[in-house]
This record gives structure tokens, sequence and C-alpha cells, in this order.
């Protein structure tokens, strides 16, 4: 359908993957989570993968497939759980990964190539004394464009809010999809036009974010009796501006017996709260853990605990991918709730709906108000 030989025969040596198979695999994201997703995207698959190794590369490509017609997919790490990053209608799959490394860091911020991978970024920041502010909980797979571009929030958005928030995107450097690409600088409020846009209007090439001073975070799992007051604490906690913490996360009985990987570490019956606490404020945080009745089932450094994996791969998105390793038919039904009369109305669905399943809650600031 496109003239992919003769798109090839003009990018010179920019590595291609001809491979049928491994285009297939690769043109998928995690959209199998969904059984709509399922069907409506079985058998999309690139026609190409083509992975430039630097902006030069990159807007040597753009420029040979705007002039040839060819669809173009960006793709950071593919972790997209919605299909954003799977091919609709053939052409190129563009890896972007190449795209890396630290450009500068300095007073608190960093610029990077877009398509670095989050944890990697983090491991560089670490030993000068700094973190990025928000991560997803696919941080060991996915590139800081593929979550700026497909992502929301996740780890951090308890304290910083999400990434749509003020503040939380210095700038961006793209490339447009035009005969002759251009690079611009997106700066302030213009990063909103590509942040959440999927990579529809320009590919990012690079990132520019502010940072967090890194801390030895703790994660610590609480157990309450029941689902509503995990939350009164939980909703307590995120208010608490003066407490470090980096996760709010809560999973009703039976969620956490679901969730293999624990092995049982929450008793049956009980609402656990995983959380991510930083040392300097930890006293305050366990007087509120007893003001609200919560006990501590266990207590490790970051990516320490005896489930595993960090326990941001029990949150977000990886909550129900924990859930579906032993429950593969289960799934979820999502919700963001407004933050006026957010307890009353947390109670009212959990009481209408409670009965389908367990309720798993993720706390954080939006617009400056805590919202699950
Ligand atoms: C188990 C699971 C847990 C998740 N948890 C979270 C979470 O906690 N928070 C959250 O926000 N999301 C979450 N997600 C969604 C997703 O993992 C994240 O948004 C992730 O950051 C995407 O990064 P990626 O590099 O894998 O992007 P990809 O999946 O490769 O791409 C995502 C989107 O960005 C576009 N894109 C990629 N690179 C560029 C670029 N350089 N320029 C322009 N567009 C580009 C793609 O076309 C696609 O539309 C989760 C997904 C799964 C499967």
């Amino acid at each position: 359908m496109y003239a992919i030989g003769e798109f090839v025969a003009s990018i010179g040596d920019v590595p291609v993957i001809e491979d049928g198979a491994e285009i297939r695999l690769r043109s998928r994201d995690n959209f199998a989570v969904s059984p709509l997703l399922r069907k409506a995207l079985a058998g999309k698959a690139a026609d190409l993968i083509v992975a430039p190794r630097d902006v030069a590369e990159l807007r040597h490509v753009v420029r040979q497939a705007v002039r040839l017609r060819i669809p173009l997919v960006p793709r950071g790490g593919g972790t997209a759980n919605y299909g954003q990053s799977v091919p609709l209608a053939g052409g190129i799959l563009l890896d972007l990964r190449g795209l890396d490394g630290i450009i500068w860091q300095r007073d608190g911020a960093v610029r990077c190539g877009s398509g670095m991978r989050m944890d990697l970024l983090d491991a560089a920041l670490r030993p000068r004394g700094w973190e990025v502010r928000i991560h997803p909980s696919t941080r060991k797979a996915s590139t800081v464009a593929g979550f700026i571009a497909g992502g929301s929030g996740g780890m951090g958005s308890c304290g910083f809010g999400m990434l749509r928030d003020r503040g939380n995107i210095t700038a961006l450097q793209m490339l447009s999809i035009e005969a002759e690409p251009r690079s611009l600088e997106l700066r302030g409020r213009d990063v909103e036009l590509v942040h959440h846009a999927y990579g529809t209007n320009g590919i990012i090439t690079e990132v520019e974010l502010p940072l967090a001073p890194a801390w030895d975070w703790r994660e610590v799992i609480l157990g309450f009796p029941d689902y509503l007051s995990a939350t009164r604490f939980g909703l307590r906690l995120a208010k608490e501006a003066g407490i470090l913490k980096k996760l709010i996360s809560i999973h009703e009985a039976p969620a956490p017996s679901m969730m293999r990987a624990l092995g049982g570490l929450v008793p049956a019956g009980m609402t656990a709260v995983f959380t991510m606490l930083a040392p300097p404020t930890r006293d305050a945080a366990d007087d509120l853990v007893a003001e609200h009745g919560g006990t501590l089932i266990s207590d490790h450094a970051e990516g320490a605990g005896p489930y595993g994996a960090p326990i941001y791969e029990f949150a977000y998105g990886h909550g129900l991918r924990q859930i579906q390793k032993s429950h593969p038919q289960t799934t979820v039904l999502q919700g963001m709730f407004p933050a006026e009369g957010l307890a009353e109305s947390l109670a009212r669905v959990h009481r209408r709906v409670g009965h389908a399943g367990p309720m798993r809650t993720e706390l954080f600031l939006s617009d400056g108000e805590v919202v699950p």
C-alpha cells in the first residue's frame, strides 16, 4: 500500500526492522487489559520499524515519510494501555528510544533526550541528590516522552499533582511533521499542546523537567479494618502537606489477596494502603496511622520488599496487572471523583457498587485538590 521499499532506500543507514513477526510483536501495546480493545485492535500492525539514533536522523526520516505520504506512529517503551501506540493504518512505527541521554542537569532541573527511560533518568540523577517528581508505575520500561505524550501521573502525584498541573513540565522540544520538519521549543502553558496528545501533533525530541530532592523512600503497607476507614486515613494523609509521601494507594479486601505476589502478606478481610513515605516526616505519618486505627503490615526500602517488585508495581495500572496474573478474567471500571464531598461520594459509590467487587483507589492532587 505504501512505498516502503523506496522509503528504506531513501534513509541511508538509519536502523530499520523489516521482519514481519518482530513488527507485529512490537506494534502492540498493553491494550489487552481491555477485552473491547483486544477485539478492535486485532491484527493492526506497522509495515516497518525505524529507529533513528539522533534528531538529525529523525528529521531525515520524517522528511522522507512526508514526501511518500507514509503514516508515522511515535513510540517509546510501548507500555501505553489504551492502544495509543498501535498503528491503525500500517506505515512506520518510530522507535524513539535512541534519543536518550541527559543534555544538562543544574539547579534542580534536568533536560534530557525524549527517549530516555524513566528509571535510567532517576538512576543518573540520584547520585546528584535529585529525582524525577512524578513517574508512572511503568517506570522500568517507559520513556520520558511516552509518559508526557500518553500518561497522566503516578508516583509523586500525591505531592506534586498530575503532569498537566502547572510547573510539572518546564519545556519540550518537538519536531513538526511536514515536508521540511521544524524544531519548536514549547515552554510554559504551550507544553499542554503536546502533553497527552499521543504524538498526534508532532514528535517530542527533548524534555525539560523540574526535579525533587531524592529521599530514601520506604515502602510501607498498612492494614485497616474496612475500605471506609482506610479511605478516611488516605484522604487525611493526602491533605497533610508537611508529610513527605510519594504514593497513597488503597486496596479493599479481597484485592490484596488476589495479588499473588503479595503472598498473603495482607491478612484476609483487611483493606491495605500501599504508601511510599520519606524518613524525615515518618513520625508524623505514624501518628496519623495510629489515630485512624491502622496497623503496620510491612516496611521496606524501595524495591526491597518480599513481594519481588517495587510497591508502585502494585498500584495505578499495575494493580490490575497483578490481579490478572491469577484472575485473568478480572477487569476494572475506572472513575475519577470530584473533590467536593469526597469522603461521602466514595462511601456512596461503595454502598451502591461495592457488591460487584473490591474498590481500589489511588489518591493524588489535581488542580490543587485531593482527587481519587
Ligand atoms: C501496567 C500499566 C501501568 C501503568 N501505569 C501508569 C501510571 O502509573 N501512570 C500513567 O500516567 N500511565 C500509566 N500507564 C500507561 C503508560 O505506561 C505510561 O503512560 C507510560 O509512561 C508510557 O510511556 P511509554 O514510553 O511506554 O510510551 P508509549 O506507550 O510508547 O507511547 C505512549 C503514547 O505516546 C506517544 N509517544 C511516544 N513517544 C513519543 C514522542 N517522542 N513524541 C510524541 N509522542 C510520543 C505514542 O505514540 C503513544 O500515543 C500504565 C500502563 C500499564 C500497562
